[in-house]
């Protein structure tokens, strides 16, 4: 069964290829492209349109599958959250945010995280194995499915009354640390004859992959969030040790050269607030030499505890005033409304199940500790 694929992980030119193979032309590509993301079929038989033949050739070689789920919660305030099954005992999660004016999903790109940021519980699980497009745009599809918006025609394209309007690479995994498949399925996001979402309404988040960031601008520009999380490279090597490879100055250009290409036309920060680790007015100050060369939003993310993070929560009031600090330096800063935390949904909350094959947890309460102490 090994060259049985999975049509949901194949963008127009993969895709195309296949159905080449299969000895279909090119159109045939694009009408199958239809059925699977915008009418959300999965049985080939039901593809009226399709020749006979064709839906044999496709009944033995392809499948139309999005990864199990093994759980669905809904919160309180309607955010959704799946926890679907990748094999081998891991588990990642997508979650659906409503809106008024959006529907956003939140996308996983690895079971587990290798960069290990110290205030994330995805990345203290450990690095279990990269999601195949399959299973990224899998997500898209099932939570199509699942919200009931393939029952509208258009709503699953980017059309007026979209379920999902937006996408943020935002759940478990560090997406440029697995470029090639979060390539493919940005390419099917945006595709027309897929989901036609918008490249401004997609957005990567990357704890700061440089040479990736330079990729993603040649390959696919979406909208670009960098989590920054601090001010000078002695703290973000702590809190993100990915800084020690790129640190922010590096960063923060490979940032002005990402805008040269960008559908928007600035980078949004991503800033978790950690009581007396990055809150200060010095950091905030520090804050604005470091980004200033860089066109910029700022979302400031209390940070959402989750059991033995060693962290806190900056107050409230802490909170506003260093928000107050950057809005005073003209840059426009968001707090980031926690939503679904009853179910835990909320950012660095997502866990999912993962094979732990490292020893981090124990390595990370030392240096949490190490962290707070130092403070
Ligand atoms: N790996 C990517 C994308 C996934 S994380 C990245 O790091 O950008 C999405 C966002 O949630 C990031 O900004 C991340 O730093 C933030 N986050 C992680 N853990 C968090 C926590 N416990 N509380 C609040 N935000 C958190
Ligand atoms: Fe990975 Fe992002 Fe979590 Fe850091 S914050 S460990 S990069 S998922």
């Amino acid at each position: 069964m090994s060259d049985v694929v999975n049509l949901l992980g194949l963008d127009a030119d993969g895709l195309a290829q296949r159905c080449a193979d299969w000895g279909q032309k090119p159109f045939r590509a694009r009408q199958l492209m239809r059925w699977v993301h915008q009418r959300g079929e999965a049985d080939f038989d039901a593809m009226s349109d399709l020749a006979k033949d064709f839906r044999a050739v496709l009944r033995q070689h392809a499948v139309v599958a999005a990864p199990p789920v093994l759980r669905d919660h809904e919160s309180a305030d309607g955010t959704r959250k799946w926890l679907l099954d990748v094999g081998a005992g891991n588990a990642v999660e997508a979650v659906f945010i409503p809106e008024a004016d959006r529907g956003t999903l939140c996308v996983s790109t690895q079971a587990g995280c290798a960069v290990n940021c110290l205030f994330c519980s995805t990345g203290k699980q450990g690095f279990s194995r990269n999601l195949d497009a399959h299973e990224i745009v899998g997500q898209l599809w099932h939570a199509n499915r699942a919200l009931g918006a393939y029952a509208t025609v258009g709503a699953a394209r980017g059309e007026a009354g979209r379920v999902i309007s937006n996408v943020v690479f935002m759940g478990m995994g560090e997406p440029l640390q697995n470029y090639a498949a979060t390539l493919a399925a940005l390419r099917i996001m945006l595709d027309d004859n897929a989901y036609g979402l918008s490249k401004r309404r997609v957005t990567v988040s990357t704890s700061g992959v440089v040479p990736m960031i330079d990729r993603l601008r040649e390959d696919c520009p979406v909208a670009l969030a960098v989590s920054l999380h601090a001010p000078n490279d002695a703290l973000r090597d702590e809190l993100v040790p990915l800084n020690r490879k790129y640190p922010l100055a590096e960063l923060m250009a490979a940032c002005r050269r990402y805008l040269e290409r960008a559908p928007r036309d600035f980078i949004t920060f991503e800033y978790v607030m950690l009581d007396g680790v990055n809150d200060s007015d010095a950091h905030a100050e520090q804050l604005l030499a470091c980004v200033r060369s860089v066109p910029c939003k700022f979302n400031l993310i209390p940070f959402n505890p989750f059991p033995n993070a060693g962290l806190r929560r900056s107050p409230p009031e802490r909170v506003r005033r260093f928000a107050q600090r950057l809005l005073d330096a003209g840059i426009v800063t968001t707090v980031r409304r926690t939503r679904g935390d009853d179910i835990d949904a909320a950012c660095g909350q997502l866990a999912g199940e993962v094979q732990d094959r490292t020893r981090l947890r124990e390595r990370d309460a030392r240096r949490t500790i190490a962290l707070v102490e130092a403070r």
